[in-house]
């Protein structure tokens, strides 16, 4: 049940470069928006090292300290960024009802949904217990290398973030051996090719993991199988790694929200319109192509564009 009720003119859920440049639009256009950060503030940028592709920063920035930079601008022109993530929505009305943690209820005239993504696991039964039990496996190199320096690494996928990981933890451990399932790199050629070139990167193709090994719930190893010879490895390490792709965090708007089969919000073309009026969308959670720091900025500014033309357009 809800203890109150708060009406807001845009409520924008998510906190990564979308949902902050949302906000910064959003707050100097007078719409006085509420930015819900989620369950990771500061979104997917958090967990990476060095962001050089961002425009407007020669020498590059951290991840993180991107982050922060965002918010103190976000805020800087009004926006009230609060700590909580929305459990609940119903867009069957004339206004959006936004449930936040089951309790709070909002009543928003636009909502601009900026929730990204999240990683996959391989879903293993041993991977899954050694992630909750805090002892080894990861989804995140740049957050979790540093508890393996000078140890020795597994790592699965074969995509940029894959290799980006891989050569970002052969900086810190002593060796990384990069588990492909098929005979060829899903990402970039120069991607590939640095890890490929990186001494203490072994990369093992048509390889996929059976098991996490491990003893008092931290990892000893992996069990693995080359799916050609069906031959099996044992392969020594304590940091399991998997970079193996993402899931938007869409879920809680299936009901009322058109999207792909892979759960991408589909959104009209050229705008950040989704199929409820008033409900916009910028980011990761709509983008599977780009999923660039940039892309995602450019359509919170989109989003913000859009709610507010709605607003003028209701006379508010
Ligand atoms: P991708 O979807 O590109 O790659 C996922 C990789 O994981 C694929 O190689 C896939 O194998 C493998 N995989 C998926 N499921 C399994 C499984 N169950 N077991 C083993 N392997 C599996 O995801 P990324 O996160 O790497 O990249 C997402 C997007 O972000 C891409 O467009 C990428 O270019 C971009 N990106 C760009 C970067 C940059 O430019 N600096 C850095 C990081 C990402 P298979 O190939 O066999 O399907």
């Amino acid at each position: 049940m809800s203890d109150q009720i708060e009406k807001v003119k845009c409520l924008i859920i998510g906190s990564g470069p979308a949902g902050y440049t949302a906000a910064i639009y959003a707050s100097r256009a007078n719409m006085q928006p509420i930015l819900y950060q989620g369950m990771q503030p500061g979104g997917q940028l958090t967990t990476t090292n060095e962001v050089e592709n961002f425009p407007g920063y020669p020498t590059g920035i951290t991840g993180p300290e991107m982050m922060v930079e965002l918010q103190k601008q976000a805020e800087r022109f009004g926006t009230d960024v609060r700590s909580g993530w929305v459990t609940k929505v119903d867009f069957s009305g004339d206004f959006h009802k936004v449930w936040i943690e089951d309790k709070k209820e909002i009543h928003a005239d636009t909502v601009i949904i900026s929730t990204g993504a999240s990683a996959k696991y391989l879903g293993l039964d041993s991977e899954q217990h050694y992630l909750k039990a805090g002892g080894g496996v990861s989804a995140c190199a740049v957050c979790d290398g540093f508890f393996y320096r000078n140890q020795e690494t597994v790592i699965v996928g074969a995509g940029d973030s894959a290799c980006e990981e891989a050569h970002y933890l052969s900086n810190i451990c002593s060796k990384v051996t990069m588990l492909v399932r098929r005979d060829v790199f899903r990402a970039s050629k120069i991607m590939a090719e640095r890890v490929k070139n990186t001494p203490n990167i072994e990369i093992l193709f048509n390889t996929e993991t059976e098991e996490v090994l491990g003893e008092n719930d931290l990892v000893t190893g992996v069990r693995a199988r080359n799916n050609k010879t069906n031959e099996l490895v044992e392969i020594p390490c304590t940091g399991f790694f998997v970079a193996i792709g993402h899931i938007p965090n869409t879920e809680i708007f299936k009901p009322y929200i058109d999207m792909d089969e892979t759960g991408y919000i589909v959104n009209e073309k050229g705008s950040a319109k989704t199929n409820v009026s008033g409900v916009f969308v910028a980011g990761d959670a709509a983008d599977k192509d780009y999923r660039q720091a940039v892309t995602a900025a450019g359509t919170g500014c989109m989003a913000a564009l859009d709610a507010e033309r709605y607003l003028a357009a209701k006379g508010h």
